[in-house]
């Protein structure tokens, strides 16, 4: 059995046809999805499709970085409140710092992210960080929150030294489609991490792995980055089952 810890099945891209989506990933033992919240417009059809299919898939409650503003309070605080309302949030995410497409908000990101930190601390839940060309100002950001803390990196973008920093705070890094790309830097963390660190996702419809690049993304071709890590480590393909999977049960208390 495998996990999908970080999949936007919500997404226009999968009007059409979700329910194959979902029946492919069940039929690959993909038994679960995580769903990470990204803004305001997300809410609703990520709450209905938790409805629609309410034994495999979880929701998270938060703001992506790309998505704060000036008033990126008011639009997290209904975020927060919508989503409580009706459902139960297994993590808050996906939270952080995104540098890559635009800085104009770069001290309102920051601002969201903290109060997002403080959010999941007060109501005991992991975090689900979203880090683009900000690795190192997050690194330094968590630093307060050391022991209280805990979450993951999700499509982890650094090299094995803040890696293994990371873990050793006890943060998960999840790997997805990017570590099977030519890239010597993301094959060498999913190839030297400690297995007990890492848990699996797609970050669908994005970043499909190598072979299906270029198409849509889903939560079915975990089995794919799976594949690929076994091979990095010279282990089983059973072995990353077992232990992803324990990982994520561990993480996110399903
Ligand atoms: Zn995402």
């Amino acid at each position: 059995m495998l996990i999908d810890t970080h999949t936007h099945l919500y997404l226009e891209d999968f009007k059409d046809d979700i329910g194959i989506v979902i029946q492919n990933a069940l039929q690959n033992d993909i038994q679960k999805m995580l769903l990470p919240n990204i803004d305001m417009d997300s809410v609703e059809p990520m709450l209905n499709l938790h409805q629609q299919f309410k034994d495999c898939t979880y929701i998270m409650t938060g703001l992506h970085p790309t998505s704060v503003d000036k008033a990126w309070r008011t639009t997290l605080n209904n975020i927060l409140t919508t989503i409580e309302k009706q459902a139960k949030p297994i993590a808050v995410g996906e939270a952080g710092i995104d540098l890559y497409w635009d800085k104009t908000f770069v001290e309102e990101q920051k601002e969201a992210f903290i109060f997002q930190i403080e959010y999941a601390i007060n109501n005991n839940l992991p975090i689900v960080i979203h880090s683009r060309n900000s690795l190192d100002l997050i690194i330094e950001m968590i630093k307060p929150y050391q022991g209280k803390l805990r979450g993951v990196f999700h499509c982890f973008p650094g090299h094995v030294q803040q890696a293994i920093q990371l873990v050793d705070q006890g943060f998960y890094l999840g790997l997805g489609g990017v570590v099977t790309y030519k890239n010597a830097k993301m094959a060498e963390v999913a190839a030297q991490l400690p297995l007990e660190s890492i848990i699996l996702e797609t970050d669908a419809p994005f970043l499909s792995p190598q072979g299906k690049r270029g198409q849509r993304n889903e939560s079915a071709n975990i089995k794919d980055i799976a594949l690929f890590i076994a091979e990095k480590r010279n282990t089983d393909f059973e072995t990353i089952c077992k232990v992803t999977t324990a990982n994520a049960y561990k993480l996110f208390d399903l």
